[in-house]
């Protein structure tokens, strides 16, 4: 990391000449408008596409048109096995066994799926400590797990809110309001980074207080704004379950599939209640068509349909470049890019705004929240106006996210240069 970053343009194509991943930009498409690149900062709503996932698709629609049925167990890629491709990159990126992964379905579905088995409220210990102003759908999906089991919304949900005059929550604050619940709590259900302040959780302090309060309290994360973003070593940390979704830094395309971990010592109990499917019964009986489910160990247990190939084709092109670049790598190109965003930010002449995501590069990845103090809407249509994709939230809050493998130094510099003027 440098000593000092510098506002001049020079400095950011001195980075860009040096940057170790410059040749990953390649790889992917950029979005255009009358044949000039647009400055893309919305890898974490949707993530460019790799130019290699094209041909992952074509592969599969191939042994489709020429094999037909066949195509399950002798296509290139047996259709019947397709999750086992994409388990150990997937669990790469979230620090876990292979058998702790599988990939399937989508991410709020598996929210769902995961609460059926992980939230098993009783009587005395029912209650769920979520963030406040979670993402929605996470919102939806808790509010109606607490609903099935015959609780009360209102009483049941404990929602973490910063301090007064504060924009983002301390872990310090996290574990009190955990310690004063520790009798009551069934389930800690937060995001792994928060989708609105891009705030970093210290997921492993949390979970190892929470664990130590009770073993009874269950940690779940929802790591959509963490996955591909944030290094994590979900088995080390403890954690019980993480689900995440694969179009947003993991560049697998629109409503692509989902990745979930269910922790090693989960693996072979078959008294968690769980909804089940063929695909997830043991492989050597699911086509024999017999009566009585026996599940697979570990999180391929949990899968229920059949494959959804043409989505986890798009999301093998995108793992085998995560794979190649490495986290460590992102991670390291990540904080210098962030980080010189926000140099850029503090150091221009607009002053009417803040950066709201913590300033700490532990406890962020790579988004800044903008608040603006006045004419929000209007800075950022002007931006958009002139080539830069970043991303609206009512009612004052400018996301912008320069991802590791795409974005350039350069383009940083640029989005500043506008933003001051806008
Ligand atoms: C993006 C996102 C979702 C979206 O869920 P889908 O089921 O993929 O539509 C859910 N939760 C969080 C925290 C998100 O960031």
């Amino acid at each position: 990391m440098p000593e000092t970053y510098s506002t001049d343009k020079s400095f950011a194509l001195q980075l860009d000449a040096t940057d170790p991943l410059k040749h990953f930009r390649e790889r992917f498409h950029i979005p255009t408008q009358n044949n000039q690149e647009l400055i893309y900062f919305c890898g974490n709503s949707l993530g460019l596409q790799p130019k290699s996932t094209r041909a992952y698709i074509e592969q599969e629609l191939t042994d489709w048109q020429h094999l037909g049925v066949e195509g399950h167990l002798h296509g290139k890629n047996p259709w019947f096995y397709y999750h086992h491709f994409l388990t150990e990159s997937a669990a790469r990126l979230v620090g876990a066994l292979p058998k702790e992964v599988v990939v399937m379905n989508a991410l709020t579905v598996n929210l769902n799926l995961l609460m059926i088995s992980f939230y098993r409220p009783t009587p005395k210990r029912y209650k769920v400590i979520m963030e406040y102003m979670a993402f929605p759908s996470d919102q939806y999906a808790v509010e109606n797990q607490v609903k099935f089991h015959g609780y009360d919304p209102f009483d049941a949900i404990i929602e973490l809110t910063p301090r007064e005059g504060e924009a983002t929550l301390r872990t310090e604050d996290i574990q009190a309001v955990i310690a004063q619940h520790q009798n009551e709590v069934a389930l800690i259900m937060l995001g792994g980074v928060n989708y609105y302040t891009g705030q970093l959780f210290d997921m492993e302090a949390i979970t190892r207080f929470a664990k130590q309060c009770s073993n009874d309290i269950v940690v779940g994360f929802d790591l959509a704004h963490a996955a591909g973003n944030v290094t994590m070593q979900l088995h080390d940390w403890d954690v019980d379950f993480a689900c995440w979704c694969s179009y947003k830094y993991l560049n697998s395309g629109p409503g692509g599939t989902s990745g979930v971990f269910i922790h090693e010592k989960h693996a072979q109990n078959q008294s968690l209640p769980r909804l089940s499917g063929w695909w997830g019964n043991d492989e050597k009986t699911r086509f024999k068509m017999q009566k009585g489910f026996i599940p697979q160990e570990g999180a391929a247990g949990w899968q229920m349909s059949n494959a959804q190939i043409l989505p986890m084709a798009a999301h093998r092109a995108s793992l085998a470049i995560f794979d190649e670049a490495g986290m460590e790598a992102l991670v390291h190109k990540s904080k210098l890019l962030t980080g010189y965003l926000e140099f850029l930010l503090l150091n221009g002449k607009r002053k009417d705004f803040s950066i709201i995501t913590p300033a700490d590069p532990a406890q962020r990845g790579c988004q800044l929240s903008i608040v603006m103090q006045q004419n929000g809407k209007a800075v950022f249509d002007t931006l958009t106006q002139q080539g830069i994709i970043a991303d609206w939230r009512e009612p004052d809050v400018i996301r912008v996210a320069p991802v590791p493998l795409y974005n350039t130094f350069e383009e940083v510099w640029h989005f500043a240069d506008r933003f001051h003027s806008a």
